[in-house]
């Protein structure tokens, strides 16, 4: 008898690095959603990534569609990318000085977003985290407005889920903390409401308009799956918040330089004539390096240490060979690549809907700009209650079926699919051809 594990044949050293993972990492992994856990099985550790493909330990190569969530809006190890980093490495890694490449990196974001300053930070949480601080550093004021299944980060305020009441009491302490850790007074100023619902925002602000420093929101949700701002609702909610003094704070750390290459707001804003007060940046503008940022108005802005007295800071903040690689990235980011990322898109949804179709399972497929999800439910999806209507079930058969066949989807129901400009014919293929079988395996 052999004590082999149970681990289907190929993922041997996925599953035994796992298991050593484990031994000394709470579930294996420095960040949830990577262990698996809602759709089962072993994480597949990868070894390497080139173009659009991921090579795990055990030497399997897989059509990447997780994107390291966001980032690498150009596909993995980019020539040009890599040679910058290098040269940047080679200068030296981090001085705790200001450099070049920041203030390029920061000439390059302010020349293309509605912002007129910006300050770096090293991950999309610190950016949320530090907004919301001058939002209401600037406003001397205390509440804070977000929008259920809308995540910013793992920021205490933030963290907060709705009660019951979601819908119709719009009252400080409506939100509890949706984790262990953060106190009821950590999110006791956070309002939580539904996504997409006027009403809700406008009762918020008719009740509590005169306290509330900010209202934050994704751009166009990315977490809960692809949901798009009703058209004009962006609009309304920066025209609310002009009216009661409060400060609009676009959280486009997934959409910024991927749904557009003006991000959502190059959807929207640009068109309709508004702009945020604020804005937060991440994942792409780092081209796979830990880089983040937000910005804003020149005047609130201005409020920021050592400007003015609202205080931010971090050691590894604009750091080098971070900025580096997000500046070399956003120059190579041009309107030719957001072009090819709407044709590649067009035929894997199209792949999608004709293979789940045919399979008899209810699916909405959803995008804004290049970005696109597909839901496992029959019905539009406008807010997070209609997110959670999803079959997960189906979509975890569906998710392995497609990982057997060489496609790495994200291993959650709640995320974007993310393309690259490096998905070409073999890889689209590659995805075309794996989709029916796994439509099939959802539909049992
Ligand atoms: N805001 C949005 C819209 C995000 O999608 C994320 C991460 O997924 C964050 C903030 C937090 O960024 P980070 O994971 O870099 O802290």
């Amino acid at each position: 008898p052999t004590t082999q594990t149970a681990a289907p044949a190929g993922t041997q050293r996925s599953a035994h690095l796992f298991a050593r993972a484990r031994a000394v990492t709470p579930g294996g992994v420095n960040s949830p959603v990577r262990a698996f856990d809602a759709v089962g099985g072993t994480p597949r550790f990868i070894a390497s990534a080139r173009g659009a493909w991921l090579t795990d330990v055990d030497g399997t190569a897989y059509v990447d569609l997780i994107g390291s969530w966001g980032p690498m809006l150009l596909g993995h190890a980019h020539p040009e990318v890599q040679a910058a980093v290098a040269e940047a490495v080679a200068r030296g890694t981090s001085y705790g000085t200001p450099t070049v490449p920041e203030v390029e990196l920061a000439e390059e974001i302010v020349s293309r977003a509605p912002i007129e300053a910006i300050r770096f930070v090293s991950s999309g949480t610190e950016a949320t985290m530090s907004a919301i601080r001058l939002a209401r550093g600037f406003t001397g004021r205390d509440l804070v407005v977000k929008f259920a299944g809308c995540y910013h980060g793992h920021v205490d305020a933030l963290l907060a889920s709705a009660g019951s009441g979601l819908a119709t009491f719009a009252e400080p302490g409506n939100a509890s903390p949706s984790t262990p850790g953060v106190p009821a007074s950590a999110t006791e100023l956070t309002l939580v409401l539904p996504y997409n619902d006027r009403t809700a925002v406008e009762a918020a602000f008719a009740e509590h308009g005169d306290r509330i420093a900010c209202l934050i929101t994704e751009a166009a949700p990315g977490n809960m799956g692809v949901v798009p701002p009703a058209p004009g609702f962006n609009a309304f909610l920066a025209e609310t918040c002009a009216r009661h003094g409060a400060l609009f704070v676009s959280d486009e750390v997934m959409t910024g330089f991927r749904a557009s290459r003006l991000g959502q707001w190059g959807l929207d804003g640009a068109v309709e004539g508004w702009r945020p007060d604020l804005m937060t940046f991440g994942k792409v503008m780092g081209g796979g390096f830990p880089a983040a940022a937000f910005g804003g108005r020149a005047d609130v802005m201005a409020a920021l240490s050592p400007q003015g007295p609202v205080y931010q800071a971090g050691t590894l903040s604009g750091n080098p060979v971070a900025t580096t690689a997000g500046l070399t990235t956003l120059r190579l980011a041009t309107e030719e690549v957001y072009t090819y990322l709407h044709q590649v898109g067009d035929v894997v949804k199209a792949g999608a809907a004709e293979a789940l179709a045919a399979a008899g399972v209810p699916h909405t497929i959803q995008s804004t700009g290049t970005m696109f999800s597909v839901f496992f439910t029959g019905e539009a999806v406008t807010d997070f209650a209609g997110a959670q209507r999803q079959d997960l079930p189906a979509y975890a058969a569906f998710f392995h079926a497609m990982l057997d066949r060489g496609i790495h989807l994200p291993p959650s129901a709640y995320e974007a699919w993310f393309l690259s400009a490096a998905h070409d014919d073999r890889a689209v293929q590659t995805i075309l051809d794996a989709l029916p079988a796994a439509a099939e395996a959802a539909a049992r």
